[in-house]
């Protein structure tokens, strides 16, 4: 059986393709700038082999034509025939109490709309695309993994919030918890590493969207990200937690409205609003090792608060087996691993600081001495969501 797994952003579509009985990746690619009236780049990694493309690309349909026609170029692909694709899965994000794995059907596409305006960045391209993918492909099953799920483990305590207690009953008002693919493969990974199936392990997925999850035993205790993915630790361009009744006095200030406000929260904030240089971690590094202040002062923010997580979650979990770093930023930046685990021998965290600025792949970067061992382990969410998917196919 083979899986296409899509990754939707709302101008850009990422796929990898497996082979779910040896687990094997096939092929991956993106296309990016789709709808823009620009010619997108259209790359595929098949075997060896990258086939690189530039064409006008209307909308997530024509991308997911185009990543097929790669696929199965008689040349260069790997497919004999689309009739190959057992299923397209998709990394979706939030459809409220329709958690865990679902065929694409209407109900979850309502879902999903209905809870655009709690989820802006994310589903509305999700929806978009596979209304478009349904119309265009109905030969082929599309399935949702919305691993808000991995986080219904989280113990009652740390999953509502304080708010009227009819919020959580009436309007699912609580925290969710996302990224649960990538801390699920995470869990699963050092169960592995560590010999151990009651690990109790932190960790860390740092990317354009972050958060932090304690997991014992591989199982979500607690999670940084709350209601919606805007929550938890600053991200790329959001804020981050956030004091709800500081609106109040902006608004007053300004005199624009709640939803221009979160607007800017969510597309003004996090790295990008201290910085005021990039959402990009490599281009505030950089200027802040220029010396802009602006600059050092947002990853100062950020590693603050990575660290404030794991304390708590060091507290929660009664102590750590290890701590993960994973994700764009986790798997390569030095610098926020060393600021983050810096201080921390209270906590027996000691990072061997030539192992971290050296590690490039899955390995420890802690002292031997270290009682909680420090580890940067890459992520593969895709996996996850194929494995989901493989199961719902085949009826499981
Ligand atoms: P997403 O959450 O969108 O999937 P990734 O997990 O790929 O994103 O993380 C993307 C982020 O990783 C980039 O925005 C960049 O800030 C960061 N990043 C990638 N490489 C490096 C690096 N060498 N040093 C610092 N940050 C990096």
């Amino acid at each position: 059986m083979k899986v296409l797994v899509a990754n939707l952003g709302s101008t850009s579509f990422k796929y990898r393709l497996f082979d779910m009985e040896s687990e094997e990746q096939l092929a991956r690619g993106g296309i990016d700038r789709i709808g823009e009236g620009a010619d997108s780049t259209c790359v595929a990694e098949i075997g060896s082999n990258r086939i690189e493309a530039s064409q006008r690309i209307a909308d997530h349909a024509a991308a997911v034509q185009m990543c097929l026609d790669q696929l199965t170029d008689p040349e260069s692909g790997c497919l004999k025939s689309v009739d190959e694709v057992s299923a397209i899965g998709f990394k979706a994000v939030f459809a409220g109490k329709l958690s865990g794995i679902h065929l694409v059907n209407d109900d979850l596409l309502k879902a999903m709309e209905s809870l655009a305006d709690v989820a802006p960045a994310h589903n509305p391209p999700y929806v978009k695309a596979m209304r478009q993918l349904q119309a265009s492909f109905p030969e082929i099953p599309l399935v949702a993994a919305l691993e808000t799920a991995f986080h219904d483990t989280i113990p009652e305590p740390l999953r509502m919030y304080a708010a009227p207690y009819h919020w959580a009953e009436e309007y699912e008002v609580r925290r969710w918890g996302f990224h649960g693919a990538s801390h699920r493969f995470i869990g699963t990974k050092m169960e592995t590493l560590l010999g151990s199936n009651d690990a109790k392990v932190i960790s860390c997925h740092l990317g354009g969207s972050s958060s932090v999850c304690a997991m014992r035993g591989g199982k979500s205790q607690s999670t940084s990200m709350g209601m919606t993915p805007q929550s938890g630790l600053p991200q790329n361009n959001r804020v981050g937690d956030f004091d709800p009744f500081a609106l109040r006095l902006v608004k007053r200030l300004t005199g624009k409205s709640y939803d221009e406000l979160l607007d800017e929260l969510s597309s003004e904030g996090g790295l990008l609003g201290i910085s005021g240089i990039s959402n990009d971690l490599r281009d505030i590094e950089k200027a802040a090792e220029g010396g802009d202040k602006r600059a050092q002062l947002a990853i100062d923010i950020y590693c603050a608060d990575i660290k404030r997580y794991i304390g708590q979650y060091l507290a929660i979990l009664n102590g750590a087996d290890a701590v993960v770093f994973t994700g764009g930023i986790g798997e390569n930046s030095d610098v926020v691993r060393k600021q983050v685990c810096s201080n921390m021998t209270f906590a027996g965290i000691e990072l061997d600081e030539q192992k971290n600025q050296t590690a490039r792949e899955e390995g420890i970067i802690s002292t031997e001495q270290s009682a909680v061992q420090v580890w940067i382990v890459p992520t593969n969410e895709e996996i996850v969501v194929a494995r989901q998917t493989a199961q719902v196919v085949k009826g499981e």
